[in-house]
């Protein structure tokens, strides 16, 4: 299958970099950074770095959600969960923003583990989901990309770009 760039390398560096700087100007040098498995793990990976530049010296954590389609609606699983974060400041790191499902959940979720503060931070935003108080790097075309993380049955994720793929 071919696939349209819609963001290259480079973009997504200097998105990152940005992103970074606007993390610390939320939460300062010292917060908890989220990655929401699988599909934000080179995300993270990057904005770890990034913000090991700006000085930042976060702990990290994992956490694994699913979602599958049901008979009536969308349901999330909880795949694996992430340590203890009473009193945290954390920062979840998301690859894309869709439906926003994923991420009302997990906020639900990570305030009832105790978190302090929650600041959600996601690479690309596909503009669809009910505004919530996020950081974003790209506003996203409302089409299926893969790339940088993001997979499509599980294939792609290794792309240092993200593109819409054309069949
Ligand atoms: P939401 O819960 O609808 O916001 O969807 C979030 C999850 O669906 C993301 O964490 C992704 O794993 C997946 N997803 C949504 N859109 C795409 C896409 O265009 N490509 C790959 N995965 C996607
Ligand atoms: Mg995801």
């Amino acid at each position: 299958m071919k696939i349209k760039i819609l963001y290259t390398e480079q973009q997504i560096a200097e998105q990152v970099d940005e992103l970074a700087e606007r993390v610390v100007d939320r939460l300062g040098h010292s917060f908890h950074v989220l990655c929401v498995l699988q599909g934000a793990y080179m995300f993270t990976a990057d904005l770890m770095r990034a913000l090991d530049r700006r000085v930042a010296k976060p702990t990290l954590g994992f956490i694994q959600v699913q979602s599958y389609q049901g008979t009536e609606s969308r349901e999330l699983k909880l795949v694996q969960d992430c340590g203890d974060l009473q009193g945290k400041s954390v920062v979840v790191v998301e690859d894309i923003l869709d439906t926003g499902q994923t991420l009302r959940w997990l906020n639900d979720h990570l305030r009832k583990k105790g978190a302090r503060e929650v600041l959600n931070c996601v690479l690309l935003d596909k503009f669809k989901a009910e505004r919530c108080d996020r950081l974003y790097g790209f506003q996203c075309p409302d089409e299926f990309v893969v790339g940088y993380g993001l997979d499509h049955n599980g294939r792609y994720r290794g792309l240092p770009h993200i593109g819409v793929l054309e069949s």
